[in-house]
């Protein structure tokens, strides 16, 4: 390692690799870039001892004339393998860096974890990502939430984090797979079969983590509670951020009627409680219903409401699927007029 060189950067030898060569002879790329690889290149010289001016435009393809110099030039599999190791120096220092810092140990200090959730927890805090994480140990699951703010929130930063929160309060270890609401997230859990962009129980989960996320943001905002952002720039209008709030109306009869049924469900991940009341076939139909009305909205569904073109195939899937909608409330309710049925 040369002075001014770290492990988070490209190490001087790396400017010398196939890539940057490509660069310097491209056509598409700038002559800025084409300089700094150059200057890099000639910063790489001067460390072993060349006398040159990193600093001069002219100075690489001058001194690159000489027979001497190009034999200075590293080759392909000393450059691959300085850079893999510095690639792993730079994951161990970052690991230190994280999970060995003050900050760090007191967060988790309280929580009773072995070593062994170290590494989960860490790739979490480094990727910046907003999630549970499912780390886990010989006492049981770790339920910890990483938030982090995203760019274009601005104004909903406090729905999205109780959205998370209500993730991480459902979050649970059960038989091994890591449950969240009606869903089970193992890595090759079953697609939705109306769009297999999503897992099967997706959309509908995301719906109804919005809808209780927007209960108790209404509940704070009553109570002139704030979370993250000022008043000013609060936005009111969360109702189709993530789920469109026609989805949150086709769910609205299931949360009036049967809310702690579902709520406990979601938390203990005992879905049999909810098939008991509202039956699995209905649950399942209900789950279809809200993924193919989803898709419909990102097809362009909304746009064509808001313009009467009920002739409109989307429009029509839409009515009929909400006819069916109806007919599945209808047997909730008979299905619990007499208990037991
Ligand atoms: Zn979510």
């Amino acid at each position: 390692m040369f002075e001014n060189e770290s492990l988070y950067d490209e190490f001087y030898i790396e400017y010398f690799s196939e890539k940057e060569e490509a660069e310097l002879n491209s056509n598409t790329v700038s002559g800025a870039v084409k300089e700094a690889i150059k200057r890099m290149r000639l910063v790489y010289f001067k460390n072993l001892g060349v006398d040159c001016d990193p600093f001069d435009p002219n100075e690489y393809d001058r001194i690159m004339q000489s027979a001497t110099i190009r034999m200075l030039v590293p080759s392909q599999k000393l450059i691959k393998a300085v850079k893999k190791y510095r690639e792993i120096r730079y994951e161990e220092a970052q690991l230190l860096f994280y999970t060995e810092c003050d900050e760090f140990i007191h967060q988790f200090d309280k929580i009773p974890f072995s070593k062994n959730v170290i590494v989960p927890l860490y790739s979490r805090i480094k990727d910046n990502t907003v999630c549970v994480t499912e780390g886990s140990d010989d006492l049981g699951f770790l339920r910890v939430l990483f938030f982090a703010i995203k760019p274009f929130t601005l104004g909903k930063i406090d729905f999205m984090f109780l959205h998370e929160l209500v993730h991480a309060i459902e979050s649970d270890l059960i038989d091994g797979i890591h449950a969240c609401g009606f869903e089970g997230l193992e890595l090759n859990a079953e697609r939705s079969e109306v769009n297999s962009k999503y897992r099967k129980y997706e959309r509908f989960n995301e719906t109804v983590a919005d809808m209780l996320a927007i209960e108790v943001r209404e509940k704070l905002i009553e109570k002139g509670i704030y979370i993250a952002e000022d008043e000013k720039v609060w936005i009111r209008d969360v109702y189709n951020f993530n789920s469109h709030s026609i989805l949150k109306k086709m769910v609205k009869p299931l949360m009036d009627n049967y809310r702690d049924i579902v709520i406990h469900a979601r938390i203990s991940g005992d879905m049999d409680a909810i098939y008991y009341v509202i039956g699995k076939d209905n649950f399942e139909e209900l789950n279809y219903l809200v993924s193919h009305v989803d898709y419909l909205i990102s097809e362009g569904l909304v746009a064509k409401l808001d313009h009467n073109l009920d002739d409109d195939p989307l429009v029509i899937e839409y009515k009929e699927d909400m006819e069916k909608l109806e007919k599945v409330y209808e047997r909730i309710r008979q299905l619990n007029e007499v208990p037991g049925l």
